[in-house]
């Protein structure tokens, strides 16, 4: 098979030679070969022409090139297939994510080498995401090697608007392979049961990066009172209700979470001690701050604030923002579990805005568990984009 060869820029090399799965334009001097077609595969080569790696090519979006293989073989369907079948020998035979009736990632994009691919398992059924174009372009492939590998009983295609313009893609929501069920269906997770809706919920139906991040927040949340703000189904709001927390109160802008969150507390036994209201998470903690309410234990699990690397700054003074307002109605001795998922902000710069709040709010906070994204959610090291997830478990006094 002949390629076009991406010709970097001089000294554009470094990161891809180390490992990174990227290139956007600004890196490429110019590209060589017969034209190269959206999807298809590329070399991307040194500015003296030296093979570094190969790739997908998109002229579409900001990242021209998804690398996939650091030599030179071809990444046809059983290429694919064999990264699949790594994917899920991690989970299955290392992690031991096998109940059934359990959910957890199987295909982290590039934590598993496969930039632009989402699988998630909730039971018998797969949720698919692509961020990439080219790999939407084999979907059947990649559908029918994941079938194969899980005996999954359906497969649902899920999107997200955003990405979907940045790489130029036309998908629909809808299953690709098998029936997927019109109602919510019920996971275990950590003991716990959760309503997903495989169809309408967010991303591929929940929040499966922080799994074990709730149950470390619940160790914390016995006899107190709790609010979970931004608690989309109350996966926090009850794991920390049936860890004997004396009440907890979900709050969250979007109607349909909240109605799955107050079935979800009926399902583990804790609705008499869960509570929903819809509201927007800073106007809810201002109004908590102003009827002088206090809590034992607030977490923080905002949407992304920054999707770009200019939008961090505005991102950080949000976050400053929101942890002042928490830290304004935690009682002493109490905890806040504030978490970032915006992959711009790096860890030091979270940490930043929750010591300055901290200041300015002349509290005591003591970081007691430096948290991030659950291990179904491998970080490449070459690629740290990856490692989006933060979440600061906290003593306030
Ligand atoms: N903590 C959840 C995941 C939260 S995801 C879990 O463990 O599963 C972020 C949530 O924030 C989404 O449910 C979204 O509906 C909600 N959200 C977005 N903007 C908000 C706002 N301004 N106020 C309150 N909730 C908001």
């Amino acid at each position: 098979m002949s390629r076009a060869r991406i010709v970097l820029a001089p000294g554009r090399e470094a990161p891809f030679v180390g490992g990174h799965p990227w290139v956007f334009s600004g890196a490429i001097a110019r590209i060589e070969g017969p034209a190269a077609e959206d999807g298809a595969e590329v070399d991307v080569v040194a500015a003296d022409g030296a093979f570094i790696a190969r790739g997908l090519f998109n002229s579409r979006s900001q990242i021209r090139a998804r690398l996939y293989a650091w030599e030179e073989t071809d990444l046809d369907d059983q290429f694919f297939a064999t990264r699949i079948a790594d994917a899920i020998h991690l989970r299955t035979d290392i992690l031991r994510l096998t109940d059934p009736r359990g959910a957890c990632r199987l295909v982290f994009s590039e934590g598993d080498g496969l930039s632009g691919l989402i699988v998630d398992r909730y039971g018998a059924y797969l949720s698919v995401q692509f961020t990439s174009l080219a790999l939407a372009a084999r979907r059947e492939a990649l559908v029918e090697a994941l079938v194969a590998r899980t005996g999954a009983e359906g497969v649902i295609l899920r999107t997200e608007k955003g990405i979907l313009e940045e790489e130029g893609l036309e998908l629909r929501d809808g299953p690709l392979a098998g029936t997927v069920p019109e109602e919510p269906i019920e996971v275990f997770d950590a003991g716990l049961r959760f309503g997903v809706d495989l169809r309408t919920g967010h991303k591929t139906g929940s929040y499966l990066d922080q799994r074990e991040n709730r149950v470390h927040a619940a160790a914390y949340a016995r006899y107190r009172t709790i609010a979970d703000v931004c608690s989309y189904t109350g996966g926090f709001s009850v794991a920390t209700a049936c860890a004997g927390a004396a009440h907890v109160t979900g709050v969250d802008s979007s109607e349909s979470a909240l109605a799955l969150a107050t079935a979800n507390a009926e399902r583990n036994q804790v609705a008499e001690r869960c509570t929903f209201e819809r509201g927007d998470a800073f106007k809810w903690l201002e109004a908590q701050a102003d009827a002088g309410h206090r809590f034992g234990m607030v977490v923080l699990d905002p949407p992304r604030f920054a999707r770009t690397r200019k939008g961090v700054p505005q991102a950080l003074r949000a976050y400053e923002r929101l942890n002042r307002l928490a830290l304004s109605v935690i009682e002493d001795d109490g905890f806040l579990v504030t978490c970032s998922c915006s992959g711009r902000v790096s860890a030091e710069d979270f940490a930043g805005t929750l010591g300055r709040a901290a200041g300015a709010e002349r509290r005591s906070v003591q970081i007691l568990e430096r948290r991030g994204q659950a291990s179904d959610h491998p970080v490449r090291a070459t690629c740290p984009e990856s490692d989006y997830l933060k979440c600061l478990i906290c003593r306030v006094s």
